[in-house]
This record gives C-alpha cells, sequence and structure tokens, in this order.
C-alpha cells in the first residue's frame, strides 16, 4: 500500500470528509482492520484565505510547494491537494516534488468520461468557476462545462466562505443551490461538478434528480485506487 500524502486544512471541514473516505474505501476494498496509510499536512485556512482574496497565488503556491516538500520527505509516494481552488497552485506545487500530484479534475474528469458525461454544471468558489485553470483541465478531456451567471457565481461562493467552511450547514442554502442547479439544469447540462470539498456536507445525491458528481469523494477514491495498485 502507498502512503498518501494530504495537504488539507482548506478547509478542515473537508479535510475530515477526507480523512474518513480514505480510510472508508481502504476498508472497503480491503477489509478485516485495514485503513489508509496517510500523512496529513494541514494548514491555518485563515492565511491561505487572506492570499486568495488579496490575489498572491505566489505567497499561497509557496506555502504549499513546502507541505508538499514536507509530506515527500515524511514518506509519501504521492501528494493531494485537498481543495480544488487551491489547484490554481498546483503547477507549482508538482514542480516542489518528485513524486506525482493526484489532480482533483483529472480524477473527476475520468469518472465522467466513464459515465459518457458530455457536458456538465460547474459549482466551487469564485476562483474556481470563473478562473481558466479549472475548467480548463476539463475542456481539455473533452467535456463542454457550464458554470452559473455571475449572481449565482456571488451565492455559490458565499456560502462556502461564510457557511460551509465554517461547519454551518443550512436548509436555506441547500435550496438556494438547488435552484442554482435547477438553472444548469436548463441549459442543458447532464450532470453538477461539487467543484468544492465542502458542497458535500450541503448537498447530496438524496436531494436532486441532477447527477452529482462530488469532487472529494472522486479524489478519494482515486487516491485509494493508487494507493491500492500494485507498482
Ligand atoms: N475547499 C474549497 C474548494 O474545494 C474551498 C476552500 C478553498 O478555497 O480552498 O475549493
Amino acid at each position: 500500500m502507498k502512503i498518501i500524502g494530504l495537504i488539507g486544512g482548506m478547509s478542515w471541514e473537508s479535510t475530515a470528509t477526507y480523512y474518513r473516505l480514505l480510510n472508508q474505501m481502504t476498508k472497503d476494498t480491503l477489509g478485516g482492520h485495514h485503513s489508509s496509510k496517510i500523512v496529513l499536512s494541514s494548514v491555518d485556512f485563515a492565511e491561505i484565505e487572506a492570499l486568495q482574496r488579496a490575489g498572491d497565488w505566489d505567497a499561497s503556491a509557496q506555502i504549499l510547494a513546502k507541505e508538499a516538500q514536507k509530506l515527500e520527505a515524511a514518506g509519501a509516494e504521492f501528494v493531494m491537494i485537498g481543495t480544488n481552488t487551491m489547484h490554481k497552485v498546483a503547477p507549482a506545487v508538482q514542480e516542489a516534488i518528485t513524486v506525482p500530484l493526484l489532480h482533483i479534475a483529472d480524477a473527476t474528469a475520468d469518472r465522467l468520461k466513464i459515465d459518457g458525461i458530455q457536458h456538465v454544471g460547474l459549482l466551487g468558489t469564485r476562483f474556481t468557476m470563473s478562473q481558466p485553470f479549472y475548467k480548463e483541465r476539463l475542456i481539455a478531456q473533452g467535456i463542454k462545462v457550464t458554470v452559473p451567471p455571475e449572481w449565482h457565481q456571488d451565492i455559490v461562493h458565499e456560502i462556502i466562505y461564510q457557511e460551509l467552511c465554517q461547519g454551518k450547514v443550512s436548509a436555506h442554502s441547500r435550496k438556494q443551490y438547488l435552484s442554482v442547479m435547477d438553472d444548469l439544469k436548463a441549459q442543458g447540462v447532464e450532470a453538477v461538478i461539487l467543484g468544492c470539498t465542502e458542497i458535500g456536507l450541503l448537498v447530496q445525491q438524496k436531494h436532486t434528480s441532477m447527477p452529482l458528481y462530488d469532487t472529494t469523494e472522486l479524489h478519494a477514491a482515486a487516491a485509494v485506487k493508487l494507493a491500492l495498485k500494485e507498482r
């Protein structure tokens, strides 16, 4: 079994989900008392969030690159960044280490392709929805991506930072997300990517008939598959 390196804390609410899923999926595969081998580096999200707001991606890239190096030094055989947004600095993180970085958008695209989904809606932070770093990676793999209009992006973004990253889950916000999804459906999307690692805390498949692709789950599943793959 390979040792998984996880850069977490962005926010810790979703890192807790990652930790549970990685272990659960390993146990589901191997049975018995098996669990994942994980080295975790958990950052202070307040520092990262302030840099995001300031648009200082170089500084946050340096922080995450350093954490990735620590994970590699601690024995991680591949590294994952437990947030979609911070994949904006994924190239700098990969450059800083010699082990592979398991990209969250690739884990998601792989599953979409297996399921034959060609047109998806993307929900996430404003950074993820409005900037090219994430969408382009999906588009390059033949997937058409539609994001909500700006005023819907504002709602989705604010709920992530003001509520989900702070452990607040409200029925009212869930309703707002579901109505954003209805709007995406009217634009012809076949499925919606929960492209922020906290959205799964708010909206799950049981709440909607729209097929959902939860990036936290897909990223964790790809990590367990890679960790358990024979060399
Ligand atoms: N975890 C979130 C994501 O997947 C948002 C928090 C962050 O900005 O890292 O994008």
